[in-house]
C-alpha cells in the first residue's frame, strides 16, 4: 500500500561553511519532527562527514539518508544521495581523488565560516580544514555518471538560480540529461514552476529546503511522495514513476 511522505533531500548541516552552528545533529532532528518531515537526506558541500551524527541522533525518525552535494569543475551543484553511509564514503573518496593530486584551497573560518564535524550530540570532532565549497575537479558529466555507477541518485540542484546551478553555467540541459530528478527552489511560484515542468516533459522534479538554518525545514519547502516505506529504494522508483511509486508535483 503507498502512502505519503514527506522528503527533502537538501538539508546542510554545521559542517558547510555557510551553514548556520545551529545545524546541529539534535537541532536538525527536532526541527524535521516538528515540521513533520518523514525522510531527509544530508548533503553538505563535497562530504557526508556529518551523517552519521544526525543519523544516530534521529535513530529512524525522520530516516535519514546520506547525500553530497557536489560542486563540479564548472561550479555546478550536483546532489548526490546514496542508501547507506558506505555507499557515500566510497563516492567521496572518489570525489576527493584530484583534490589529493592538485592541493585544494584551505578554510578560512573569518571568510567562509566554520566547516564543524560533530557528533550526535553536537560535540566537536574536528574542523574540517579544506574549504568544501570549491570545484572537486570534476565535470559535471564525469560527476553524474559516477553518482549513478556507485548506486546514487543524481539530482541537478536548484536549477532555477542564477548561480551554482547547471542552466546559468552551461545554459539548458539536454531533455533526456541522465539525472534522476532536478531540483527546484522553494522560493520560486507556481507560475515559474509551471514553466520548467514544460520545459523539461521528461524530466522528474522535487523541491528541497536546501536547508542552512532550521526555520527553513518545513513541508512548504520539501516534496511529497508516494512510497510503500520510507527507504531509499522506494525513492528511487518514485524519482522514475515505477510501480505506482511517485513524486507528487510540489507545487500541486
Ligand atoms: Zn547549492
Ligand atoms: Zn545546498
Amino acid at each position: 500500500m503507498l502512502n505519503p511522505y514527506w522528503v527533502d533531500l537538501h538539508v546542510h548541516t554545521a559542517l558547510s561553511p555557510c551553514g548556520e552552528l545551529e545545524m546541529g545533529a539534535p537541532e536538525i532532528v527536532d526541527a524535521a519532527r516538528k515540521a513533520g518531515i518523514d525522510i531527509i537526506a544530508i548533503s553538505d558541500h563535497n562530504s557526508a562527514d556529518n551523517f552519521p551524527a544526525i543519523s544516530e541522533r534521529a535513530e529512524g525518525c525522520p530516516v535519514v539518508l546520506p547525500g553530497i552535494e557536489v560542486q563540479t569543475a564548472e561550479d555546478i551543484h550536483v546532489l548526490a544521495v546514496f542508501p547507506d553511509y558506505a555507499h557515500a564514503a566510497a563516492f567521496q573518496e572518489w570525489l576527493w581523488k584530484r583534490w589529493a593530486k592538485m592541493p585544494p584551497t584551505s578554510n578560512d573560518p573569518d571568510i567562509f565560516g566554520y566547516q564543524t564535524v560533530i557528533d550526535k550530540d553536537d560535540g566537536i570532532l574536528r574542523m574540517e580544514d579544506v574549504l568544501l565549497v570549491q570545484g572537486v575537479g570534476y565535470d559535471v558529466d564525469t560527476v553524474v555518471r559516477e553518482i549513478r555507477a556507485s548506486g546514487g541518485l543524481a539530482i541537478l540542484a536548484h536549477i532555477d538560480r542564477p548561480s551554482f546551478s547547471y542552466p546559468s553555467v552551461l545554459g539548458p540541459f539536454p531533455a533526456d540529461y541522465p539525472a534522476d530528478a532536478s531540483e527546484l527552489s522553494w522560493r520560486i511560484d507556481s507560475a515559474q514552476a509551471a514553466e520548467w515542468r514544460e520545459r523539461y516533459p521528461q524530466m522528474t522534479f522535487i523541491r528541497s529546503s536546501d536547508a542552512h538554518m532550521l526555520d527553513a525545514l518545513g513541508r512548504g519547502h520539501c516534496t511529497k511522495m508516494y512510497l510503500e516505506a520510507p527507504t531509499f529504494g522506494e525513492i528511487r522508483l518514485a524519482l522514475s514513476g515505477e510501480g505506482g511509486r511517485r513524486v507528487s508535483w510540489p507545487w500541486g
